[in-house]
């Protein structure tokens, strides 16, 4: 026990998350909503008082407004606010650029959302204070936007600490100055302490950090079952949950050697179809998507074909398109009569899909 708990604390984990995104994306492209309260939604006022933010930018915030809020709350309290419809095609595409310069610094990347990962790097000799610089540095130079880091050895810290120095900070826990930033967190910056927790806390007198650390786990455990639990670790800086990367595979797919060789079209459509729904079914399972498609024909004297289509996005997994493409290569390759002795298809450069499917709303 004492050993894994050395080789956790030992561990090198970022999280990094970009500044209020959206609306730092809209106010980089459009210069003349700088210096303005920006929210990220429809105009209540043409949406027949619809609508919700998705973000809002910091002299937004200020006054109050914050991302779920109805945009008609949001109107109300900041009057003079510019509400920008949100891009998410735009979006989706900064945060592919994002993730990548995540991957260049290690596969251990647990995507969280479009602007958001916890990345373990304990394999750097390098400080993680220096590997979030070079990250923060990369994403300003690519992208031009600002984001925050927490440096820690594990998640709650790290994320804790991104958290603490926003916009545009890096915040360093260490275990010599760990109980020193819990001690003075208000009680509602832990994780999972909503409206709820944080009035029943404050029923008990609990305001901050270093006074959850004076209640006992029992105590804690009485007042909210298991997340008592929780609130006990956290109050400690305790954290064990790895960072949940995927080890990046190389390609996905399909490929079926037949008994009988294939002569007619439609027998090749129909393999490819079933192929098609295999492969799909693989990369929903391992929560990838692919920019690269592979289609692989073999004939019955082992001359084999293989075609790559390369996208600048993912391909969407549709069979019907992904079939479309693959009789697009063959006929462009092979002619009647033909005898087919295997077919494949696969996807490659793949990327995790979990922030795509994030729900917005
Ligand atoms: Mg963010």
């Amino acid at each position: 026990m004492a050993d894994f708990l050395r080789t956790v604390d030992r561990r090198k984990i970022l999280h990094v998350d970009l500044d209020a995104f959206y609306a730092q994306i809209e106010m980089r492209d459009h210069p003349q909503l700088r210096h303005k309260a920006l929210i990220i939604s429809r105009d209540p006022a043409q949406s027949g008082g619809r609508g919700v933010v998705a973000t809002a930018n910091y002299l937004a915030r200020r006054l109050g407004v914050h991302s779920a809020m109805s945009a008609a709350e949001a109107k109300r309290l900041a009057p003079d606010a510019i509400f920008w419809p949100a891009d998410f095609t735009k979006y989706k595409a900064v945060s592919q650029q994002i993730h990548d310069i995540f991957y260049q610094f290690t596969p251990k990347v647990e995507p969280v959302a479009f602007d958001e990962a916890y990345l373990d790097i304990s394999h750097y000799a390098t400080s993680g204070a220096t590997i979030a610089a070079q990250i923060r540095h990369e994403i300003l130079k690519t992208t031009h936007l600002t984001s925050s880091v927490g440096v820690s050895h594990n998640k709650l810290l790290a994320k804790l600490g991104s958290n603490y120095n926003k916009p545009n900070g890096v915040t360093v826990i260490n275990h010599s100055n760990m109980l020193e930033f819990i001690d003075a967190l208000p009680i509602d910056k832990f994780r999972g302490v909503g409206q709820k927790t944080k009035e029943k806390l404050i029923q008990l007198d609990i305001h901050d950090g270093r006074q959850l650390r004076q209640l006992s786990q029992e105590m804690l455990r009485a007042q909210f079952g298991k997340f008592g639990e929780h609130l006990y670790l956290q109050a400690r800086g305790m954290n064990f949950s790895e960072v949940k990367w995927q080890r990046q595979r190389q390609s996905v797919g399909k490929e079926t050697t037949f008994d009988r060789f294939l002569h007619t079209e439609a027998q090749v459509q129909n393999a490819f179809g079933q192929l098609a729904d295999k492969m799909i079914i693989s990369l929903r399972q391992q929560k990838v998507v692919g920019r690269t498609l592979n289609i692989k024909i073999r004939d019955a004297d082992f001359n084999t074909l293989t075609r790559s289509l390369t996208h600048h996005e993912p391909w969407v997994l549709d069979q019907q398109v992904l079939v479309r493409e693959a009789l697009n290569i063959f006929d462009k390759n092979l002619s009647m009569p033909f005898s087919i002795r295997l077919l494949g298809i696969s996807m490659s450069n793949l990327r995790s899909s979990t922030f795509e499917e994030v729900s917005l709303f």
